[in-house]
């Protein structure tokens, strides 16, 4: 069965075709920049490698140019667009409505635009993305696969914010959590790898929006990120957890207007606010050259998720082990090792020399003896998105 995974964002569309059940990824690619003159097209098989740039003045007109490239009899793919049987769609914002993969209908589609008011910069364009992919093409099943869903088995204590119950019970305002489609496959592909399905695991998923989520038997009792992917860690330009009052000082005493100050937790903060970059490499670079600010705020950002596995530590009473996935997690053992240090006393232990050194795929960089094992895991979201879309539908064929 090819299905085609689409994740459509502001500006973009992200696209892979997988062969399911043989996992086999038959292309992928990207359109940026959607709305631009320059927009770029990337379109990879195994054969064709293209990366094209022309003006794709909407999401519509991206979406039509992935069609016809997949359908192209030279560059092609698939001989016609109804052997794309299932398209599989990332959705963040679930609400409390989708716990599981759900197949598109007109009411799903209307619960989806509910939630518009509570991830307004992921999705209407989700939403746009389902609707354009219905009309082109009209033969496949969609399925909608949600950001929120794993983090539904969080028990009550963990999604409930200290603040008067009406908040709850009438307007929903909790934790949602975030990056659920990452961490359900990264903790699963743990619990293979340790051949332990019984385990406790936290998952650190560093990349450009960071999360820990702590993982019990396969699910998620808590998460760093809440009612929005605003706090917890602390990422490339977003705070993190901040004292709220904050925000009141900022408007009341400095001046601010609300806007403004949302602007500067979200996009003028995290690494960028402390260094002036928000791509870790750079404040690595910057760092390694002498620069005070740039080891300060790698060590401000070890020092947050150090809290945080201390505190998922206790949630759970145990560890098996910790896993770091995502651009970051994967790739800085920098990071690693500065979240690692003097972890001891919770039996982490990290193989310095391991940590080091690039190995594809999944692989432990923790010392022989040590109690907890700490893991590189690569999240392959679309994967996931292929998985559950499959399962879904061969249940209701
Ligand atoms: P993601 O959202 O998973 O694509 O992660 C993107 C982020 O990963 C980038 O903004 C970088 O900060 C970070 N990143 C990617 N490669 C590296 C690397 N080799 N070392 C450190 N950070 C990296």
């Amino acid at each position: 069965m090819k299905i085609l995974i689409l994740n459509s964002g502001s500006s973009s569309i992200k696209y892979q075709l997988i062969n399911m059940p043989s996992e086999d990824v038959l292309c992928k690619g990207l359109v940026e920049r959607i709305g631009s003159k320059e927009a770029i097209l990337q379109y990879k098989t195994d054969m064709v490698s293209l990366e094209e740039t022309q003006e794709i003045k909407t999401h519509k007109q991206g979406l039509q140019k992935i069609a016809s490239l997949l359908v192209d009899p030279k560059k092609g793919i698939v001989g016609e667009a109804n052997e794309i049987q299932v398209i599989g769609h990332r959705v963040v914002h679930g609400g409390t409505t989708f716990s599981a993969p759900t197949l598109v209908t007109p009411f799903v589609k209307d619960k989806i635009k509910e939630l518009f008011a509570l991830a307004p910069l992921h999705n209407p364009h989700n939403w746009e993305g389902l609707d354009l992919a219905e009309e082109i093409f009209p033969q496949a099943k969609q399925v909608a696969v949600f950001d929120t869903a794993f983090h539904q088995t969080m028990p009550v204590k963990a999604k409930k914010y200290a603040i008067p119950e009406q908040f709850f019970e009438e307007h929903n305002i909790q934790v949602y959590g975030f990056h659920g489609i990452s961490h359900q496959y990264v903790s699963r592909k743990t619990m293979e790898h340790l051949k332990k399905p019984k385990s406790k695991i936290i998952c650190i998923h560093l990349g450009n929006g960071c999360s820990m989520t702590a993982v019990v038997d396969g699910l998620s009792v808590d998460h760093s990120l809440g009612f929005t992917p605003a706090n917890g860690l602390i990422m490339g330009t977003r705070s993190g957890d901040i004292d709220h009052s904050i925000v009141f000082y900022l408007v009341e005493t400095l001046g601010y207007d609300l806007k403004e100050v949302n602007r500067i937790l979200l996009k003028d903060s995290g690494m960028m606010g402390l260094t002036g970059f928000n791509d870790l490499r750079d404040v690595q670079a910057a760092a390694e050259k002498g620069d005070k600010a740039a080891d300060l705020a790698l060590e401000m950002n070890a020092y947050r998720i150090k809290k945080y596995i201390g505190a998922y530590v206790a949630a759970m009473n145990g560890l098996d082990a910790i896993v770091f996935t995502a651009g970051i997690g994967e790739n800085s053992s920098e990071l690693r090792k500065r979240v690692c240090t003097g972890m001891d006393y919770m039996g982490i232990h990290l193989d310095v020399l391991a940590n080091e050194k690039r190995v594809a795929g999944i692989h432990g960089i923790h010392t022989p003896d040590s109690p907890v094992k700490i893991l590189v895991v690569p999240t392959n979201e679309e994967l996931e998105i292929a998985k559950q879309s499959f399962q879904l539908v061969s249940l209701i064929r």
